[in-house]
């Protein structure tokens, strides 16, 4: 199965692709993590990218393409759920000539559909396991602890999720990303689902409109 996870930042598009990804097996291919671990090991890519990413703007078209590119050749790709890519039309371009080179074609794009002042009280509660690297919400899973409810680990908050960036990473998407939707409308692939609901609920809903 090859997926495309496409919605507004805090729309939960990480965590249904950690659910992808233990129920198909699929690779999940989030670039948002794959930015921050090129800032974590200070590389040239990450040193580049870290000044975009905590402003909350778009890192440039031609790093994420290359970047994404040299992982969907993989063999494992021939099975993959992406998060965050593409945010762009002409990521989505890229995407498409690569796959189409690949003979590996998109089944699906799911758009995850909320609106937007959920998606900020969602992103202020938004905390990481230091250990596990599971996500959670403060408000609505860990009774308010920052202490991660499966490992005990300490829970960090990431550097954008602090209010004014929230924002900004929200028009950022309003211009950039929507019309994205529209585009794979077009090309007959695109699948909505309401993301108001849990995260086992959404679940359930892509796993109906994907039909297994
Ligand atoms: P979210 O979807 O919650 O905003 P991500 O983890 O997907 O978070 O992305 C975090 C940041 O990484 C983005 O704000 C952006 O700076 C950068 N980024 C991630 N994916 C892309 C992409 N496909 N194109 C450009 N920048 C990206
Ligand atoms: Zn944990």
């Amino acid at each position: 199965m090859r997926l495309v996870l496409l919605g507004a930042p805090g729309s939960g598009k990480g965590t249904q692709a950690d659910l992808l990804k233990a129920r198909y097996g699929c690779i999940h291919i989030s670039t948002g993590d794959i930015l921050r671990r090129h800032l974590k090991d200070k590389t040239e890519l990450g040193i580049r990218a870290g000044g975009f990413m905590s402003k909350g703007e778009l890192v440039p078209d031609d790093l994420v393409v290359e970047m994404v590119k040299e992982k969907l050749r993989e063999d494992s790709a021939d099975s993959f759920v992406a998060d965050g890519f593409p945010r762009t039309l002409p990521q989505a371009e890229a995407l498409e000539n690569v796959l189409k080179e690949l003979d590996r074609p998109l089944d699906a794009v799911v758009f995850l559909q909320i609106e937007e002042e959920l998606l900020i009280r969602r992103l202020i509660h938004r905390r990481t396991c230091r250990r596990c690297g599971k996500i959670w919400n403060v408000l609505t899973m860990t009774g308010g602890t920052e202490v991660c409810p499966e490992c005990g680990g300490e829970l960090d908050q990431r550097g954008d999720d602090a209010e004014s960036i929230i924002r900004n990473r929200i028009d950022v998407y309003r211009g950039q990303t929507e019309p994205l939707i529209e585009w794979y409308a077009k090309k007959g692939i695109l699948r909505s689902i309401d993301a108001v609901n849990s995260p086992e609920e959404t679940f359930k809903e892509i796993q109906v409109v994907l039909g297994r």
